[in-house]
């Protein structure tokens, strides 16, 4: 949540309790209130606003409205891709081999081009961990082999890429 709808949601929590001048929590409390609810989004702030109205009958103290604001925290759903991704083939990830001490180490990185990328927050980017040319010929490589199948023909695509993995 932005400061400037935090700031609009806690004015109206001010007014609908009605709290005097001498009440209103003061600078620090009222940056306790929002470390409380600042990751929840911005366009749930109106919901988040109505349930805790809803929930007290008097001003809240932090916690409770933590409590009342965990509903409204922003779940990590799965992402899927819409189109097919040449760089990860629709994994997600992509391995990469660093060595050290003359040992190959294989890690895996997130792919930076796609929706199916941001089910790995975890992993670093592979954008940060292979070279742009690196990227590049992945990719060339993948088109080779699965780049006769155009984005008309999705499904045979991916039962291609699918059969593919089951390779491994
Ligand atoms: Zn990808």
């Amino acid at each position: 949540m932005t400061d400037r709808i935090f700031s609009s949601v806690f004015k109206s929590l001010c007014q609908y309790y009605r709290l005097r001048e001498d009440e209103k929590p003061d600078n620090n409390a009222r940056i306790e209130y929002y470390n409380a609810v600042r990751f929840v989004d911005d366009s749930r702030a109106r919901n988040l606003y109505s349930a805790i109205v809803n929930a007290f009958k008097f001003f809240p103290k932090v916690p409770e409205v933590k409590e009342v604001a965990e509903r409204y925290r922003p779940k990590l759903g799965a992402f899927a891709n819409d189109d097919f991704c040449y760089c990860c083939l629709n994994v997600g990830h992509v391995t990469y081999i660093r060595t050290e001490n003359d040992c190959p180490y294989e890690y895996l990185a997130r792919c930076p081009y796609c929706a199916a990328g941001k089910n790995y927050p975890e992993l670093p980017s592979a954008d940060l961990k292979f070279r742009p040319e690196e990227i590049q010929e992945l990719i060339r490589r993948n088109r080779e082999k699965f780049g006769n199948l155009d984005h008309s023909r999705e499904n045979q695509a991916q039962a291609v890429v699918r059969q593919f993995l089951r390779g491994f």
